[in-house]
């Protein structure tokens, strides 16, 4: 019987390593996005390049995206299962909590069109908003 986790690796064509199956568990475990050094140091002893490389494989074959939201560190999460290499952009809004300073992904709000003056022709577009997420604003 297939692992569910080796299944979700080969749907997205990436071959199932250690590592890899090792970096997509601690995706999975932490709802808000993570960066390179808050990876590694959930995998205890990893190698931050081969951590570093895992995120790129997953990055470019549409599992995870990045997102930069203002922390100075790039942090990953996990695609809405639809992602492709192709179509790899996930056009929702992001949010960070300036209490606990977790970012999260909000899928079901996406990210709006916004008309460019002129000759402006946008390759990507990020939206990050901050405040208090919902566990914080109920705590506070
Ligand atoms: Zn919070
Ligand atoms: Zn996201």
């Amino acid at each position: 019987m297939a692992h569910p986790q080796e299944d979700t690796l080969i749907a997205k064509q990436i071959t199932p390593t250690a590592m890899r199956l090792l970096v997509l568990d601690v995706l999975q475990q932490h709802p808000a996005a993570l960066s390179l050094a808050d990876v590694e140091q959930l995998l205890g002893h990893a190698d931050r390049i081969t951590v570093h490389r895992t995120l790129k494989t997953f990055t470019d074959k549409g599992l995870v995206h990045r997102i930069e939201d203002g922390s100075g560190a790039v942090k990953f999460a996990l695609c809405e299962p639809g992602c492709t290499p192709e179509q790899h952009q996930d056009l929702h809004v992001h949010f960070f909590c300036t209490r606990c300073r977790e970012t999260s992904c909000l899928p079901t709000v996406a990210v709006p069109t916004i008309p460019l003056p002129g000759a402006f022709q946008v390759q990507e577009t990020s939206l990050v908003m901050k405040g208090l997420c919902e566990r914080c604003a109920v705590a506070s």
